[in-house]
């Protein structure tokens, strides 16, 4: 059986896999991602593909192309990104033109959801709850053995869910959503917070900038807890605490069996997904008396979208769409 190329274009990078059809990733290439407008990140996207076609030319079944967007019904068109340039956009029209390939294109989290259902950690769950944390909060259901995405494409944007009112202004337009205070920008924004007022407090995490709190992100962030930074530490265990207040109103309205975290903060694994159990333990509706879903971080950990565009466009050829 032949491999497909998976593409995952995030608010950062475009990043692509070629996989077999056991999920197994056997090349990878990347490029930043060029957000500020449509044809910029189109030209991303194709030299992605272009760069891993080359050595698996004719024999590859087709390119998924996992994307930071709300897609329609149909995946033809994005009908908005908060992080990118589209805006009623006809993304399928024109990769289809330009890559000449079987196309799969949907949203970057149902592919992850669909790969963690596939090969990872939400195998066998009847209802499976992704949630990648990322430069935003992505989401993915998987319900009954198929990728549910609502009556009109959109369903899962959890990242938008209003948890402050009044809170932190959102690329979507809003204040005080959900993935102002749970993803990688956050953590990026509470740690120039803290630098530019309590700079004492974050002389460690400011070695790492020269002394520059605006040059922050949640990437220095998360290297220092690695290297066990008390602040940095608590600043993970912070966005952990938001996660497991999220994932509670998220079980209060699904009930899912498993919720499992990927996304590029869940390399962070238990320093993130610990207090997200813990606060999730206290502020489940009916704790006590109810069972409450597994918090699991994904198994195919950053690179889920990839493997589950590929596995999507393997689906779609095989079922003749
Ligand atoms: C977008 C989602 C996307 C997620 C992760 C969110 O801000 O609304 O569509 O999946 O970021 O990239
Ligand atoms: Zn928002």
């Amino acid at each position: 059986e032949l491999p497909a190329l998976g593409i995952d274009i995030g608010g950062t990078k475009v990043a692509g896999g070629v996989v077999s059809p056991d999920g197994t990733i056997l090349e990878t290439a990347r490029r930043a991602t060029p957000g500020a407008s449509v044809s910029d990140t189109e030209d991303a996207i194709a030299a992605v593909v272009e760069e891993l076609a080359g050595a698996h030319d004719g024999e590859l079944v087709g390119v998924g192309v996992g994307a930071a967007g709300w897609f329609d019904r149909t995946g033809d068109t994005v009908l908005f990104s908060p992080h990118l340039a589209w805006r009623n956009s006809t993304l399928r029209k024109d990769l289809g033109a330009r890559l000449q390939r079987p196309l799969w294109v949907g949203n970057d989290a149902d592919a992850a959801a669909w790969a963690e259902y596939r090969y990872g950690a939400a195998q066998g769950s009847d209802l499976a709850l992704m949630i990648t944390l990322g430069t935003g909060i992505g989401g993915g259901i998987v319900l009954d053995g198929r990728l549910r995405r609502g009556s009109h494409g959109v369903a899962g944007e959890w990242g938008h869910m209003r948890v402050v009112p009044d809170g932190r202004l959102c690329a979507c337009g809003n204040r005080g959503c959900w993935e102002q205070y749970a993803s990688g920008t956050a953590l990026g924004q509470t740690a120039r917070e803290v630098a530019r007022t309590s700079p004492a407090a974050a002389a460690l995490l400011l070695e790492r900038v020269d002394c520059e709190p605006e040059r922050l992100t949640g990437e220095h962030v998360a290297r220092a807890a690695y290297d066990g930074d008390p602040l940095a530490l608590e600043l993970v265990t912070e966005v952990g605490y938001w996660l497991g207040q999220g994932i509670a109103d998220l079980a209060a309205a699904l009930d899912p069996e498993v919720v499992v975290i990927g996304g590029g903060v869940s390399v962070l694994g238990e320093m993130v997904l610990r207090p997200a159990r813990e606060r999730l333990d206290r502020a489940l509706p009916g704790r006590g008396f109810r069972p409450g879903p597994r918090v699991v971080a994904a198994a195919l950990g950053a690179q889920a979208g990839i493997v589950g565009a590929a596995d999507l466009v393997r689906k779609a050829v095989a079922e003749g769409e």
